[in-house]
């Protein structure tokens, strides 16, 4: 499916942003596109409630107004419309009826009345309490305003043209940080520049009460200003180690040395710092929204783990903001999203990603390799490559995004980072094998999503087809692209690629300590051999089992609860020393709790203790 609607280039944004006032910029018919004023009340951000009024431009009869569904970055209907609580509209003082429409849910059906040309709309979001999944969540300290959270707008309009005046009130003592042009600031309120909506939506800014804004990168670099606003819980985790800084300021400088250009007139990391909100990272064009636990700049062993974040993030402007799959590139938020390129979308991200902070020293060479090895060793085990090709984990990505933890081995989850950036390491050895190492994907970096696209400084959308990709690849190196990717993609493969790793000279080598990226993203689970089939919490609860392993054949099975241990009470020690000692054939006996009832298991595993 192609929707072109966004693709032609955004010449003008920039100029757009200067005027403080646009006057209408009617587009022929119902609904007007006109200017939307907008005031998001933060001030109760911290109690998790935000008050959201807007004055919408209207005609009298029929007006349809939704609620944005289609969360790009997030890939899936994830829009959260469960959260729009106390809906009133209002025309000349008097409350207009509403009604839901019975098919989506998303949209609110009203009937402006004879010369009313202003619809005065409210609501309340309401925001989740505690972190979960992509839902942005404000800590006591701190939050991120997606505005995408905080709009209705009349169905039709091109969100390219419609502007929207947005006003902020925050927290009394809060400060702010992003790429938004700041209009006028009063104690505690700010107003922005009229900025088209879908742009809106794309510049996430973070409020907070312990704020640091960092100069990465501008001007004396012949760059465009790179900024970093951090807000925190707390003013100590803003104290960011001065070698950890220069490491991001080289960021920036590697990936404009990998994409020859920049498609934005500036840059800002948002980054928040709290062990209270949900911990990911969003890609925007000229921003990338970062949440991380309070720790993450202070403490080696936190930043390690999550290092390759920004770089993700900051990649997706070129690979995945600016260059995006047709079937991403959709007429408003409530078009439906095609994910089957995730593979290059986010898999070739996470390869770049790594690549970067590899180049940029937030982790080390011997780092990047472990990393690497981890994927290697878990997708190796993954008992789901049996049914599921890695193609239909892009395909499904908005259902396995949320997919629950037990049986995760066995569904397969969002393989396509991980095992995209095995597949796209593969693709950069082959390229340099058939060109005597003249060239590499840094190539395709500048070729086809950086410098090679004729433009800079400048917020634009280039959709490509997946042949557009093959078509690149032969360019630069002439082989059976569509042959290798299809191989790898839409044939269930028993192992994931690991040509990248052995034609690179390397084997994924084993050791009885874990690698501090085996099961990382997760502290309380306990890192066991994959191949066991075992994944298990530190108080002994089962999350996951791989079909056909050696727990599956146990009897064992998620929700389940260790007990004990050849008769010892089941702690992480316990267990390691029980599979150690395993080597010589006996079974390790286990007591495991089931609901209210109590069994005993026999765990046949000669592996050993063996991390890669
Ligand atoms: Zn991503």
């Amino acid at each position: 499916m192609k929707n072109t609607h966004i693709r032609k280039s955004l010449t003008g944004i920039s100029l757009l942003l200067l005027l403080p006032f646009l006057p209408n910029l009617r587009a022929a018919p119902q609904p007007a596109v006109s200017l939307i004023e907008l005031w998001v009340d933060a001030s109760e951000a911290p109690r998790k409630i935000f008050h959201v009024r807007m004055a919408i431009p209207v005609s009298p009869g029929p007006l349809t107004l939704v609620y944005p569904k289609w969360i790009p970055g997030e890939h899936g209907p994830t829009g959260p419309i469960v959260n729009l609580a106390g809906l009133r509209l209002e025309a000349n003082g008097r409350e207009l009826p509403w009604r839901r429409d019975s098919r989506d849910l998303f949209a609110f059906h009203t009937e402006i009345p004879m010369s009313v040309s202003r619809l005065d709309v409210s609501f309340d979001y309401l925001s989740p309490t505690s972190p979960g999944g992509f839902s942005t969540n404000p800590s006591a300290k701190l939050a991120v305003i997606d505005w995408h959270l905080f709009l209705l707008y009349p169905k039709g309009i091109d969100p390219e043209k419609a502007l929207v005046r947005p006003t902020l009130r925050l927290p009394a003592g809060w400060r702010w940080g992003g790429a938004l042009q700041q209009r006028i600031e009063r104690s505690d309120e700010v107003a922005f520049e009229p900025i088209p909506l879908f742009l809106l939506v794309d510049t996430p800014i973070v409020i907070g009460a312990h704020y640091r804004r960092i100069e990465l990168a501008g001007a004396p670099d012949g760059l465009p200003p790179h900024v970093m606003d951090i807000v925190a819980d707390s003013e100590w985790a803003l104290d960011i180690p001065e070698s950890r800084l220069s490491a991001y300021r080289q960021l920036v400088r590697e990936a404009r040395a990998l994409f020859g250009a920049m498609h934005y007139p500036r840059y800002h990391f948002l980054v928040s710092l709290s062990d209270h909100i949900s911990h990911f990272g969003l890609e925007h064009h000229q921003t990338s929204n970062n949440q991380v636990p309070e720790r993450f700049f202070v403490n080696d062993e936190v930043h390690r783990r999550l290092a390759d974040l920004l770089p993700h993030e900051f990649v997706h402007s070129w690979c995945g903001k600016t260059l995006r799959p047709h079937g991403l590139v959709t007429a408003d938020y409530q078009q439906e999203m095609l994910t089957d390129l995730l593979w290059v979308y986010e898999g070739l991200t996470q390869y770049y990603g790594i690549v970067l902070a590899v180049r940029s020293g937030l982790l080390s060479m011997d780092e990047g390799r472990q990393l690497l090895a981890a994927y290697a060793d878990e997708l190796n085990h993954q008992t789901g490559r049996r049914w599921r090709p890695l193609q239909d984990t892009a395909t499904a990505a908005h259902i396995l995004y949320t997919a629950p933890v037990e049986w995760a081995n066995w569904r397969r989850g969002v393989d396509f980072y991980p095992e995209g950036a095995l597949l796209w390491l593969e693709a950069d050895v082959l390229i340099r094998r058939l060109t005597d190492g003249r060239r590499s994907l840094d190539d395709f970096a500048r070729e086809f999503f950086g410098a090679g696209t004729g433009s800079e400084g400048r917020i634009f959308v280039k959709p490509y087809a997946v042949e557009d990709i093959y078509a690149a690849l032969q360019k630069l190196a002439p082989y059976d692209w569509k042959g290798f990717f299809t191989a790898r993609l839409a044939e269930k493969q028993p192992r994931a690629p690991m040509g990248g790793l052995t034609e690179g000279g390397w084997t994924v080598s084993y050791r009885e300590m874990p690698n501090p990226f085996v099961l990382s993203l997760s502290e309380e689970v306990l890192p066991l051999p994959s191949s066991l089939g075992l994944v298990v919490k530190e108080d002994g609860l089962i999350l996951d089992v791989g079909r056909e392993t050696p727990a599956y054949r146990s009897g064992l099975g998620p929700g389940m609860r260790i007990i004990a241990v050849n008769g010892r009470r089941f702690s992480r020690e316990v267990f390691l020393q029980a599979l150690a000692s395993a080597r010589d054939g006996r079974p390790i006996q286990l007591l495991v709790e089931n609901n209210e009832f109590f069994t005993t298991h026999e765990l046949r595993y000669v592996g050993g203790v063996r991390f890669p």
